[in-house]
């Protein structure tokens, strides 16, 4: 376990890019509120993606973690990906 080395030594924009959170909405099942949701990276996202690990979201009103749906990941993949992103924005 090296996290400080990972946090302290990259500086080049490559990196910062997947270091960044990415923000995206996803409903709450409680108030039914879309909600933004900027817990993950970039990398994390693209990772979790991939390799079909749930994604979370969060909503701080009801205090509720869910998993987001299949769509919700579809968009994040879309917008993730470097062909799909500039044109759907
Ligand atoms: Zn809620």
């Amino acid at each position: 376990m090296q996290i400080a080395n990972q946090i302290g030594s990259a500086h080049s924009d490559a990196d910062k890019f997947m270091d960044a959170t990415v923000r995206f909405l996803s409903a709450c099942p409680i108030c039914f509120k879309e909600r933004e949701q900027r817990a993950y990276t970039r990398a994390a996202l693209g990772a979790f993606l991939r390799a079909g690990y749930k994604i979370e979201g969060y909503c701080t009103i009801c205090n509720e973690f869910w998993q987001i749906s299949g769509q919700e990941r579809r968009e994040l993949a879309q917008r993730l990906s470097p062909l799909g992103d500039e044109r759907s924005g």
